[in-house]
């Protein structure tokens, strides 16, 4: 079986930067899973589909295949045959993307592809429901967390040092919706895992993130003689 490690937790908590660095140090793949919604969001957006349209967007999801690739180590999403990869990261997919994986044959989808890709090869995946739905046997799992403000203020300086206009009071609200969708939709709510390790990262650095996460690591291949 795959040492898996599992990294869920809300938006901004800085789930992708330290998966990111851990799959180097660890020589894992490192697998995002928000990628992927947000591929299917570019789909519906594309199709002029709303959020709210869920007969349409269930029955259009029969039309949409997502692959994953890597190019120089970095993870490329293929929506049909197209490399959507550069249109992920705008804001209205990110909203998209929530709105609509509270869909169940939106998530099915997704998560086969995921369990798929952790089958291959170790993997450290994140998202929101990786230790509580998509791997629950994953070997490590860490909810990843930081105060509404700390995350708020580094979206702010992220989005600024890319030279985008932005208001720190409307992302921190931009946040809370988010939070508030992904932790109450019926269909695998965002939560932490029974065995999951919850680090909060609102006064951390990236680095004591990472030497956190290691050495939990370290003690779990221990634990299981590897
Ligand atoms: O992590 P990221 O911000 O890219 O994810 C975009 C959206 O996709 C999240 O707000 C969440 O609603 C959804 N998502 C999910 N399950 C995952 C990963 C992402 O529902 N495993």
């Amino acid at each position: 079986m795959n040492q898996n490690i599992a990294i869920d937790g809300p938006a901004g908590a800085g789930k992708s930067t330290i998966a990111k660095l851990l799959a180097k140090k660890l020589n894992y793949l490192y697998v995002d899973t928000g990628a992927m919604y947000r591929a299917m969001a570019v789909y519906f957006l594309r199709q002029n589909l709303k959020a709210d349209m869920e007969q349409e967007i269930k029955e259009a999801c029969q039309q949409v295949e997502v692959e994953i690739t890597y190019k120089e180590e970095e993870q490329q999403v293929i929506l049909n045959k197209e490399n959507v990869t550069c249109f992920l990261r705008e804001e209205e997919t990110g909203k998209m993307a929530s709105a609509i994986s509270i869909y169940p044959a939106v998530r099915e989808k997704l998560v086969d592809l995921q369990r798929t890709l952790a089958k291959k090869t170790d993997v450290i995946m994140d998202g929101r429901d990786i230790g509580t739905c998509v791997l629950p046997d994953a070997m490590l799992k860490i909810y990843l967390t930081a105060q509404v403000e700390a995350r708020a203020k580094r979206r702010f300086l992220e989005l600024q040092e890319k030279g985008i206009e932005c208001d720190l009071e409307e992302i921190k609200e931009d946040i809370k919706q988010r939070d508030y969708q992904d932790m109450n939709r019926e269909t695998s709510p965002l939560r932490q895992a029974e065995d999951a390790i919850c680090i909060d990262t609102s006064q951390m650095t990236i680095e004591q993130v990472i030497e956190t996460i290691m050495n939990l690591h370290k003690k779990k291949m221990e634990e299981k003689n590897l």
